[in-house]
């Protein structure tokens, strides 16, 4: 007897619980939700332990409940800022929201340790049953960012016998010193590997660091919620804008938005070429600098007992050095699709880096209005980035679409709203007599259409 449902959702990752959750709030739709895993959380499950949001917890999680309460860190190379939960809050959190709210709804089935094969089968990892699902709607397919984590990413290189290489998970389970450290890979989990050695008390000196490409990161403090953080928050969108206007090419546009303090690289010697948007307090840039002994010589190739061969050279593997793979690519940069395509939904970003608020505002869509062009019209997905020039493309999608939500009186209501979009509210709590406040939203109306006007002239000249 096939199972029955309005949606069946692969995929209870961050994306798929947080359609979820929307989807029970806004319709009264049955649910069928199929993953791998074991509990829901998708690649948090694998994450090394020492694993925080890059971004403030106020953004993340599902739209209905809250995630971190708004408090702020008082210690650390965060503090004064909102809390980034750990690997572990992000698990208990999205297992309560299965056991509180989706199961007690009654319209949630969930389907743990079980994959989709084909749109309307579900085979069960354990026993290997299969079991027919007809989706009276849709099939939500919460699996399209094909996240890549160390752990269940082996290295693309080749590794002797003998060499200690191991995945940044195991830097937390550590139980003698080391000779040294080779941390390859440089997004933001070798730099949290980086960060978390450096805190460790290890020796900057004992740390190497294969950068293949270096990044330009973006500072957390202008990536803030609530009012006490306005100017910043405020403040980084209109000095976007501005700059933008002001660009006189692309490469002259990243100097700029550095020297304006929206983009920071770790070495200020070396241009960066790539872009995924990691996130770094200022506090943990002054950690990184430490670090010197950085390899530029492009990507691992091999490791033998004596050396690591790279694309461009090789450097000595001393003895007793542990090989720390931080390499796999996390956010991939995998090709958009429709979000809305036949019987398939496939969430995607709509804005910079919302994976969560992307995937809460789709169901939010779905469940709004009837005309699939009509939704695919307002919500153009965002391919993720990887190459510095990525960050003009980005922009413009989120910015054609914001543009585009702005003209639906229900969609603006949800915006007005939500908790995920959060970080756009403290303009509308502005006080009358908040003078420095009014002149800077008046800065940011102003450079809309300019900046709108400059992005497609530069993105123009990357073709
Ligand atoms: C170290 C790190 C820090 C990060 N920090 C942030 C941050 O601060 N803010 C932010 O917005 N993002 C952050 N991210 C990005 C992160 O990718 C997203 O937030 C989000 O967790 C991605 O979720 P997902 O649902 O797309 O993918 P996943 O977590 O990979 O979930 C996909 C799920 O689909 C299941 N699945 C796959 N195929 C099938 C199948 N055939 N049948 C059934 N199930 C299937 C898998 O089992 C998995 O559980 C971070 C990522 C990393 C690696």
């Amino acid at each position: 007897m096939p199972l029955e449902t309005d949606y069946l959702v692969m995929g209870a990752g961050a994306i798929g619980m947080a359609f979820v959750d929307t989807l029970l709030t806004d319709t009264d739709a049955q649910i069928v939700i199929v993953d791998r895993h074991h509990r829901p959380g998708g690649h948090w499950n694998e994450a090394y332990p020492f694993v925080r949001l890059h971004q403030p917890a106020a953004q993340y999680g599902v739209n209905s409940r809250e995630l971190c309460h708004g408090t702020k860190d008082t210690v650390g190379l965060n503090a004064g800022m909102y809390g980034l939960s750990s690997g572990a809050e992000l698990i208990a959190y999205f297992d309560q929201l299965m056991q509180q709210r989706f199961l007690p709804s009654g319209r949630v089935r969930y389907l743990p340790m079980s994959q989709l094969v084909g749109s309307d089968e579900v085979e069960s990892l354990v026993t290997g049953a299969r079991q027919r699902v007809t989706a009276r709607r849709k099939v939500v397919d919460c699996t399209h960012s094909r996240m890549q984590v160390p752990a269940t990413t082996p290295p693309r290189y080749a590794v002797a016998q003998g060499v200690h290489c191991v995945p940044v998970n195991e830097l937390a389970r550590l139980a003698r010193p080391q000779a040294g450290y080779l941390i390859v890979g440089a997004g933001k989990t070798g730099m949290d590997a980086c960060i978390f050695l450096l805190a460790q008390g290890v020796d900057p000196d004992h740390i190497r660091w294969v950068m293949p490409r270096d990044s330009w990161v973006l500072d957390r403090a202008n990536l803030q919620s609530g009012d006490g953080f306005f100017m910043n928050t405020w403040g980084n969108l209109t000095r976007q804008l501005e700059t933008l206007v002001a660009a006189e090419s692309v490469p002259d546009l990243m100097l700029r938005l550095e020297a304006a303090g929206e983009w920071m690289r770790i070495d200020p010697s070396v241009l960066p070429s790539a872009f995924h948007g990691a996130i770094l307090s200022a506090a943990e840039l002054a950690q990184l600098r430490r670090i010197h002994g950085v390899v530029r010589l492009g990507r691992v190739k091999s490791i033998d007992a004596s050396e690591v061969h790279l694309e461009q050279g090789s450097i000595p593997l001393p003895h007793g050095t542990l090989v720390v793979d931080c390499s796999a690519a996390g956010i991939p940069s995998v090709a958009a699709v429709p979000v809305w395509a036949g019987q398939r939904i496939t969430p995607q970003w709509l804005r910079s880096f919302g994976t969560v608020f992307s995937a809460a505002l789709i169901a939010h869509v779905e469940a709004t209005f009837d005309d699939d062009d009509q939704k695919n019209a307002m919500c153009t997905p965002i391919v993720p980035p990887s190459h510095a020039a990525d960050w003009l493309r980005m922009l413009a999608v989120s910015m054609k679409n914001q543009q585009l939500w702005s003209k639906h009186p229900q969609l603006q209501q949800w915006l007005a709203e939500a908790r995920l979009n959060s970080m756009f509210h403290s303009a509308a709590r502005i006080h009358p007599d908040e003078g420095e406040k009014i002149a800077l939203m008046q800065r940011y109306r102003q450079n809309i259409k300019p900046a709108a006007a400059k992005l497609s002239e530069l993105i123009a000249t990357l073709r």
